[in-house]
């Protein structure tokens, strides 16, 4: 489109997309003038961090404000570091940053693409350790009354990749996190494929490192393959559900919650409908993660990618009564459109 500018570098999907405006806002005094530039033009807004969890379907007739407000902080008492940090850093390299300087706690988090902005949003998680753990409070200005607010760890309501944040995203701008590490350490190994490392000896680094090696060999690079990590959340069903289930498929893999309910895991179920390594024109499924969708050689649209979405939804709903909801945030011409409108 003439005099609109392109996105494909700006989300990892790398769908080839346009915005009418991108404006980077380096402070909070910059972000609330462009939004309101755009508010009052009557033009939608949508807030970017690196793209990382969106799906674009078409052109974006907005301004799209990339927030790259920095700056990392540290205090520390006998017991806990604190770190107040900009929305605008680089979560991956805050996560180095802390390893770097003998601060532990967020090694889990290692190799997680975006900015720190986002990470509350759907409270980042991998390898059995969420921000949620380790957040506490997240500073927004509300965009209409030009206030700031700062949301305590309580009223952040924290759930499975989901936060009070999530569904007022047209409201709030993320600005920036507060993060409360222990300073007496104890690595987190629960999940399967670190329970090799032994717990008295393992260092911060070791775990790091070791998250980087199995992110490699599990994940597709978005510099070479558009993707967003995994496309779908794991489903969480009710007791009853999951009983009848596991009398049909007794190996199936899960996790009890906390309320009684049960995790089950997305890419299971896409396997067992024999559906890895499908190919639906330039979008697939990756071979080694079920749970990750691709854009092959970066030039699918974003229809295409919703459309192998959609089949393995209607999939999985047929052979297990289970319905996925996606992970990743669909953009359309307005902004972010609601996933019920496409898995109906
Ligand atoms: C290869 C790969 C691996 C991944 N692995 C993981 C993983 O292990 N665990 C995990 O949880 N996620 C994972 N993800 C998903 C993604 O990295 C995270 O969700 C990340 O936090 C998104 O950050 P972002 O800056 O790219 O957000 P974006 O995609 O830019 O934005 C996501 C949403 O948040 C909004 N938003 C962004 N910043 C702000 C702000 N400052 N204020 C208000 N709204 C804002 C946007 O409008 C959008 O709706 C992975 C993605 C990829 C590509």
């Amino acid at each position: 489109m003439k005099n609109y500018i392109q996105l494909k570098s700006l989300n990892t999907f790398s769908i080839d997309v346009c915005a009418k405006h991108v404006v980077t806002v380096h402070n909070e005094c910059a972000l609330l003038k462009f939004w309101k530039k755009a508010d009052n033009k009557g033009q939608p807004v949508l807030i970017l961090g690196d793209g990382s969890n969106i799906l674009f379907l078409e052109n974006y007739i907005g301004t799209i404000l990339l927030n790259r407000i920095k700056g990392i902080f540290i205090t520390e008492n006998k017991m806990t570091w604190r770190i107040h940090v900009g929305a605008g850093e680089k979560w991956h390299e805050l996560v180095t940053y802390t390893i770097n300087k003998n601060i532990p706690g967020l090694e889990n988090l290692a190799y997680i693409p975006g900015y720190v902005g986002a990470a509350p949003i759907q409270n980042i998680g991998a390898y059995g350790v969420e921000l949620s753990q380790i957040c506490e409070y997240v500073d927004v200005i509300d965009l209409y009354n030009e206030k700031k607010i700062r949301f305590f760890h309580a009223e952040c309501n924290f759930q499975y990749r989901d936060s009070i944040f999530r569904n007022c995203l047209k409201k709030y701008a993320i600005v920036s996190v507060g993060l409360k590490l222990n300073k007496k350490w104890k690595p987190v190994l629960d999940y399967h494929e670190l329970i090799h490392l032994n717990k008295n000896r393992v260092t911060p680094r070791q775990v790091f490192n070791f998250i980087n090696i199995i992110r490699r060999k599990k994940l597709p690079d978005p510099m070479s393959v558009g993707n967003a990590g995994s496309f779908f959340k794991n489903p969480v069903v009710d007791i009853n559900i999951a009983r009848c289930l596991f009398q049909i498929y007794p190996n199936m893999p899960y996790y009890s919650q906390k309320d009684g309910k049960i995790k089950l895991l997305a890419g299971w179920l896409i396997e067992r409908c024999h559906l890895k390594g499908c190919v639906f024109g330039e979008a697939a499924i990756y071979s080694k993660q079920s749970l990750v969708l691709i854009n092959r050689r970066k030039i699918a649209t974003g229809t295409e990618i919703a459309a192998l979405a959609l089949f393995i939804y209607n999939q999985v709903a047929d052979k297990f009564n289970v319905y996925l909801q996606p992970e990743v945030r669909l953009i359309g011409n307005y902004g972010e459109i609601s996933p019920k409108k496409l898995f109906i």
